[in-house]
């Protein structure tokens, strides 16, 4: 739809925290959770120092350890209900690398935490962060460009129609015009179907913020935030353009006007397109799923109709 940077509130995006808002009539707030996992990068397999960005607590310092899922859950709700904020949640499996699990006990975490009535979504996120060899090698990520770009190239080659997302930084100390030059051209090959990004800042306690300055001026961060997030705002629209024609389910999320609002199978409420159905014909019905053809897209959204 057009002129969205006014519907979505302050944000020039669709992001998270307004969807869920929306959705449920109040603020959804995350609990941290700590599922027990480590990382290659720690376990031995590549390393046992980890990131050097990483906090000993896997980045995940808000959590409680030790604690089953549901009894961190549970002590996660006490302190919002001691605010008195807070009826539903999402569960953030936050600690260490939170897919780092055979498939069977990732399903039992995962639906441990979606058993809870007043959770209302997991978060699991890995992803590559930069994608020079001089960062990967500062930042002790032990993969290498090329393993980074085979890894693509294997994920599409097994899984025809995988759709791949994922989230770069920008700022580490040290990055170069060159490492961002390859950052970009990254974005440019790999051909992301959803991307994010964000700027580097220090964590207290890790051997980056000890060991480097945190020598990239902000303003540069945010030029190279700005120039990334464009060029995937172009790459975006033309995926989108190439799905006319496709067919798709789709998750009908609301009614907005004379549209029913919803979202591919592949697409997470944050930042992604929609897919926008004239409300001239069929009723349909929120959380339900329907076989949908694109017949048109923009450059934010899809429209479709009900097959
Ligand atoms: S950032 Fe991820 S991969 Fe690196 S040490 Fe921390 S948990 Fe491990």
């Amino acid at each position: 739809m057009k002129n969205k940077f006014t519907k979505w509130g302050d944000k020039p995006y669709h992001s998270l925290d307004y969807y869920l808002k929306n959705t449920y009539g109040e603020k959804i707030y995350k609990i941290a959770l700590d599922a027990g996992m480590t990382c290659p990068n720690r376990d031995g397999t590549l390393d046992t120092r980890g990131c050097i960005f990483c906090s000993a607590g896997g980045s995940g310092d808000f959590a409680s350890h030790g604690a089953s899922i549901r009894e961190q859950l549970e002590n996660g709700k006490k302190l919002f209900r001691h605010k008195k904020i807070g009826s539903r949640f999402i569960a953030y499996f936050q600690s260490f690398t939170n897919t780092y699990a055979e498939p069977e006990r990732l399903k039992r975490l995962f639906e441990e935490a979606l058993s809870e009535s007043d959770v209302v979504g997991i978060s699991i996120a890995t992803r590559p962060d930069c994608i020079s060899d001089n960062m990967l090698t500062r930042m002790r990520r032990n993969v290498s460009k090329s393993e980074t770009y085979d890894l693509i190239e294997k994920f599409r080659q097994e899984v025809p129609g995988i759709h791949l997302r994922t989230t770069l930084m920008v700022g580490f100390p040290g990055e170069t015009e060159e490492d961002f030059e390859e950052l970009k051209e990254f974005v440019q090959k790999a051909r992301f179907d959803r991307m994010g990004a964000f700027a580097y800042s220090e964590e207290e306690g890790t051997y980056a913020a000890e060991t480097y300055e945190d020598s990239i001026p902000q303003e540069v961060k945010q030029a190279r935030l700005d120039e990334l997030m464009a060029l995937q705002q172009e790459i975006s629209a033309d995926l989108s353009h190439n799905k006319i024609g496709q067919e798709f389910k789709v998750i009908i999320d609301r009614k907005e006007g004379e549209y029913y609002i919803g979202r591919t199978q592949f697409d997470s409420p944050e930042v992604d397109p929609e897919v926008l159905i004239k409300a001239d014909g069929k009723r349909l019905f929120s959380g339900r799923f329907y076989q949908v053809r694109i017949t048109n897209a923009d450059d934010f959204d899809l429209f479709g109709e009900i097959i």
